[in-house]
Order: structure tokens, then sequence, then C-alpha cells
């Protein structure tokens, strides 16, 4: 398949890194994306602009000799930092070895370093401002409209990768043409970024090390450093009721609520009212969708394929880990059509588990973390990691620092999780854990945990 063209739409994260890998390959690529070069114009405003970069995401670009320039841009995070409404605070440690980290890393620096990359190997050319806005199956012909140009162009493809996103023009092409599965599901929730600058010495204002959690049940604000000592603070809330984007639309009601809410936060962020009415509301929806692919002609990966909610740090991760799958279903086969299908059977489980998973993290982040017997949980999943090591490893850290399946990683997490509860059953603290009973349940569903 080397040497042969191939062509990309969108060169977001997973894009930008799938135009490295193919070019590694021998492959020239062009890459098509609708906004302008993000090197030259900042695009980045208000729209999540840190991300969490986790195990799965850092094999990657492990792979493709990155990782020397990622470290630079990265900033440890080793677990949650959670405030209550009285702006007390408690640490909880995501893992309990040393390399079990999760790291924040600008979007837009990220980008901007996997574009220099994918130039340098001297085989991708970027094309900005092209916007796909149809696909011609019977003429393998891309449209496209050329927003410096302002005029509508027509280019010819072998293959073509969707990597376009959540709103995905690839994905919407291939299902036109046989649809199995369409569904984009909103969560009901949207998000809204804030900045909390560093302080007059350029000091970080709060803990860095830690991803920072306000939870409030229904609603929620989270933190994440950034590297010139800020945090890009974001709020998640439901988008209609009392307490709402909907809801809350005034500065007065919005001082109110953080004076109620999220008190401590307050006098660290100067540009509140501003952000909060002038910063885009990001909605947030599931993608899952089947086919992946038609014919030998188009294939979708990252957001484009499955788009997921934010919760669990993990659609960019999902996203790289996609890149590293269809490199193995390329080396297992020569047929285009073959390794767009197994790439799709490959991954759609996992991307749906990964979809699952980070819903049920939202429950977990806003609401759980607040009942002690959460807390139990955690320290008795601690207890059986450090007794089991190979056996009993907790569900966040198969999702966070291995790369097992995500769906072996979330059938393994539905046994722990009743282990861990027969355990905390009417136990009110650490003390009375009752380890026997835990190894009892551990032993007798080896099997099920393997
Ligand atoms: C608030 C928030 C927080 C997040 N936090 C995390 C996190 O901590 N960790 C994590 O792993 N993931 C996180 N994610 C998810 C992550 O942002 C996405 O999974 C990731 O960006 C997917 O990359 P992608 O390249 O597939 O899609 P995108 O990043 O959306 O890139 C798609 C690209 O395609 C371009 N494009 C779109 N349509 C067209 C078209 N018709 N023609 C040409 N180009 C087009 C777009 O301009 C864009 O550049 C978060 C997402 C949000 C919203």
């Amino acid at each position: 398949m080397s040497d042969r063209e191939i062509s990309l739409v969108g060169a977001g994260l997973v894009g930008s890194l799938l135009a490295i890998f193919l070019a590694k390959r021998g492959f020239q690529v062009s890459v098509y994306e609708r906004r302008p070069d993000l090197r030259q114009t900042d695009i980045s405003a208000g729209k999540s602009i840190n991300l969490a970069l986790a195990n799965r995401g850092i094999f990657p670009l492990d792979q493709v000799g990155l990782m020397d320039q990622v470290q630079k841009i990265m900033l440890p995070m080793r677990g949650r930092m959670l405030h209550d409404e009285q702006g007390q605070t408690s640490f909880q440690a995501y893992g309990q070895k040393e390399h079990e980290v999760i790291y924040s890393i600008s979007r837009g620096q990220l980008n901007a370093l996997l574009l220099d990359a994918a130039e340098q190997t001297g085989r991708v050319k970027l094309f900005f401002n092209h916007r796909c806005q149809k696909v011609d199956f019977a003429k393998n012909q891309l449209e496209f409209f050329d927003g410096a140009k302002g005029e509508t162009k027509l280019i010819s493809f072998e293959q073509v990768i969707g990597s376009d996103g959540s709103g995905s023009a690839i994905r919407k092409a291939i299902l036109e043409q046989a649809c199995e599965q369409n569904s984009e599901e909103p969560l009901g929730h949207s998000y809204k970024e804030l900045c909390m600058p560093a302080s007059a010495d350029g000091r970080f204002a709060m803990e860095a090390d830690a991803l920072h959690i306000w939870p409030r049940g229904e609603y929620m604000q989270i933190a994440l450093p950034n590297l010139d000592g800020s945090f890009t603070v974001t709020l998640f809330m439901p988008n209609k009721g009392e307490v709402s984007f909907e809801g809350i639309d005034s500065a007065s009601k919005l001082r109110a609520f953080y004076e109620a809410n999220f008190s401590d936060s307050l006098p660290l962020l100067p540009s509140l009212a501003d952000d909060y009415f002038n910063n885009p509301t990001g909605s947030l929806m599931t993608v899952r969708c089947k086919p992946w692919s038609y014919q030998n002609k188009a294939l979708l990966l990252g957001d484009a394929a499955h788009a997921i909610v934010p919760f669990h740090g993990q659609g960019m991760n999902c996203g790289f880990e996609d890149c590293v799958g269809l490199m193995e279903c390329m080396d297992a086969s020569d047929s285009w059509d073959e390794v767009f299908k197994s790439f799709e059977h490959l991954r759609k489980p996992n991307s749906d588990a990964i979809a699952d998973l980070a819903i049920a993290n939202y429950v977990e982040m806003r609401n759980t973390v607040r009942d002690p017997k959460f807390h139990l949980k955690k320290q008795l999943a601690f207890q059986l990691e450090g007794l089991y090591p190979e056996l009993f490893i907790p569900q966040y850290s198969m999702v966070m620092f291995h790369r097992m399946p995500y769906a072996r990683a979330q059938q393994i997490g539905r046994v722990q999780e009743q282990i861990l509860n027969r355990c905390v059953e009417g136990v009110d603290g650490p003390d009375n854990l009752d380890l026997s009973l835990a190894r009892r349940l551990v032993e007798e569903n080896r099997s099920s945990l393997n």
C-alpha cells in the first residue's frame, strides 16, 4: 500500500497524528482542514483549551518519536483535588504507583506540534481553509469550499479518511450510502470555559499537580493547570432548569451562584462574568454510528467515528489509540476493504465501552465523589491492587494507565464494583473493612477478573 496517495479530512489532534503515522509508512498524505492554520491564527478561544493526556495517548506519540517534544509541554496531575462548599480541599491520588499520573496539555500547542511533525516528514501536504462539503463516491471526488479563495473545488481521492470530528462530513456521506446506526445523543449538559490567571508573581493560584473538582451533585466545576501558571476552569451544568446555562442569565445570578457554590474559586476568577457571558457554551454529545467505512474508499476515525463526553478524559486518547489500531490492521492485510472492516471490528466495541464509561464518570465526578462510601471503595481497591497486582487493577487505572481494551476494562470493572459494594455494605470507616471477605471474593471471581 505504501507510496500511494491518501487523503485525510480534518487536521485536528487525531488527523494530524494519523498523517504522521501514514507518512512514516511511505504514503503521500494530503490533509484538508476547514479552519485556518492554528499555528498562525489563535482559534482556541473558550473551546477545550487543555486536555488530559494519559497512557493510551502517550503510547502512539512515543511510537512516532514525539514524546521528547511533548514532554516539554505537559504538566503532571497526580490526582483529584476535591473542593467542598466551604472551600475545604482533599486530595485523592489517581493511582498508587509513581508513574500513575495523567498530564494536562494545551490542545493548541499539541496540535501545532503534530502539524509541524507531519510537515517535517516531507510527505504530508496540509490544505487549510478547506471545508469538505460533499463526497461523490461514484466519481471518487471530494467537494471543498476554499474559504481563502471563496470558491468551491473538486479534488479526486483514492482513499479518504474522515478525522473531521464529531460533526463529520465524511460520516454523513458514509451513512448516506448505508446506515445501521446513526445516533447523536446530546448529554443535556453543556460547558463553559473560564480563566483562572496566574498570581501576580507568576505562580499557580492553586496546587498545580492536580485536577481540581468542585462536585455539586447536578453540576460541577473542574480546573486543569497550564504551563503559564494559569488554570483553565470548566463549568459543567444542565442546559435547562433553575441551575443551568439557561437559568443563570445575569451577572447578579452568576455572582450569587458562585458565592453559594464555588466561593473559594471566586476571588481567583477575575474575569468570571466576561468569560461566562462571552465565551461560547460548548455542547456535549455521544456519537455512535455504523458502519465506519464505505467499500475500500472511506473510513472514519477519532471523534468522527465515536465522539464521547469528556468526563474520562479519553476522547483524544482513544482517537490516538485508533491510529495504532489502524496501523495494526494495515500490517495484517493489503486490501483496504479488509483493513477498514477489521479496524471497525477492533475498535467499535471499545469506543462504545469508553462512551458508556465516560457518561458514568460524569455522575462520579459531580456527585458520587461526595459519598464517603466512594472513598472507602477507592481505598479498598488500592489495598486489593497491592495484594493482587496482576488481578485487581482498579477500573480507573485500567482505563488511564493501561492499554487493555476499553471493553475488557468495563467488563472487569463491573465485577470489581460488585466485590467492592459487598465489602463496604454496613461499613462506616476504613478500620471496619473486612479484608478477609474482600480476599475471598477476589479469589471466587478470579476467572472474571483475570
Ligand atoms: C470540554 C472538552 C474537554 C475534553 N477533554 C479531554 C481530555 O481531557 N482528554 C481527552 O483525551 N479528550 C478530551 N476531549 C475530547 C477531545 O477533544 C476529542 O476527542 C479530540 O479532539 C478528537 O480529535 P479529532 O481530531 O478526532 O477531532 P477534532 O479535534 O474535533 O478535530 C477535527 C478537525 O476536523 C476539522 N473539520 C471538521 N469538519 C471539517 C470539514 N467538513 N472539512 C474539513 N475539516 C473539518 C475541524 O476543524 C478540526 O480541526 C475533550 C473534549 C471537550 C469538548
